[in-house]
């Protein structure tokens, strides 16, 4: 690796999950890049939703500057009634498998927006659909966030997070339900591109504990080998909570801010909980020469 870390391996500031323009992200993916390095970041993964159309992008900037870059990936997956995200962490951002895969999950956006619209066009909300695609950089990702910040900027709501406790949860007028990736699926096409797969924010899951153990028995069995045990939208108790998890479950550990923007996100790029010390961090896994550390 290009920055030697004091403390070794698991002191390296490494954020491995944040987005970009090209899907829910505020920043395009060389801004990205240049932020996480003005915040010392000293490994970064672009893991855009369902798409990998920033990572050549965001890598030239990383390797023009000297920082370490993944190519990484997060995925859409339902499981029990719930979506999921599975992140991809080293993936080749070729492979024709992953890339068939993960088109196949965007293709289901269009028509899911426009459902949403619908939707909230009978609680009396007009336009949604073009206020939603005018926030989307990305024509093929039409996203929650993005509903979410017109019906902001429009006025229906103070802020994104309001806006989807009223209109984009389950259960609220403009949620409508969407069958993504199967979890196997996902597993396969990351592993096929040479990744590593990683539960992504697994406290944000609304699932019982028994379908909580089902989800990681499946994802075991399938391959993967990692979960978020430091996440942005993880409390601290709930860091302890899949620390414990990842301990017991013997997969390495996470570290991520999942940063949108500064405007929606807790976390900023590279500023999370260090990871328990006693964690087999993901990242000896994806830096070339981590044995030497
Ligand atoms: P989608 O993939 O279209 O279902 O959109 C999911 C995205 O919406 C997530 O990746 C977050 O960026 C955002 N999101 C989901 N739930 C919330 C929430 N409660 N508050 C703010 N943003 C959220
Ligand atoms: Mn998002
Ligand atoms: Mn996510
Ligand atoms: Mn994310």
């Amino acid at each position: 690796m290009n920055v030697p870390a004091a403390g070794g391996l698991r002191a390296i500031n490494a954020d491995l999950h944040c987005h970009s323009t090209v899907s829910d992200g505020w920043l395009e993916p060389e801004a990205v890049v240049l932020r996480a390095i003005a915040n010392g970041v000293q490994l970064l993964a672009l893991t855009d939703h369902d798409e990998v159309g920033g990572i050549d992008a965001a890598a030239d900037v990383a390797r023009a500057h000297g920082l370490d870059f993944v190519a990484g990936v997060e995925i859409s997956v339902s499981f029990a009634g719930e979506t999921i995200h599975i992140v991809g962490l080293g993936i080749d951002n070729r492979n024709p498998l992953l890339l068939k895969g993960l088109e196949q999950v965007r293709s289901g956006r269009d028509a899911r927006a426009r459902q949403m619209s619908a939707a909230l066009e009978k609680v009396g909300i007009r336009g949604a659909l073009d206020g939603a695609r005018h926030f989307a950089r990305n024509p093929a990702l039409v996203s929650r966030a993005h509903f979410a910040r017109h019906l902001v900027a429009s006025g229906v709501m103070p802020d994104v997070r309001t806006v989807f406790d009223h209109y984009l949860v389950r259960g609220k007028p403009g949620f409508v339900e969407h069958e993504w990736a199967a979890l196997e699926d996902a597993v396969g096409w990351i592993r096929a591109a040479g990744g590593i797969a990683v539960v992504a924010h697994p406290a944000r899951y609304r699932l019982s504990a028994d379908n909580l153990k089902r989800l990681f028995d499946r994802f075991i069995a399938a391959g993967g080998e990692a979960v978020e045990v430091v996440s942005g939208a993880h409390t601290d108790d709930e860091m302890r909570r899949f620390a414990t998890l990842a301990r017991q479950r013997g997969l390495l550990a996470s570290r991520a801010s999942d940063f949108h923007g500064e405007q929606e996100s807790p976390v900023d790029l590279g500023r999370c909980n260090p990871l328990p010390a006693d964690l087999e961090p993901v990242w000896s896994r994806l830096l070339p020469t981590a044995a030497a550390h």
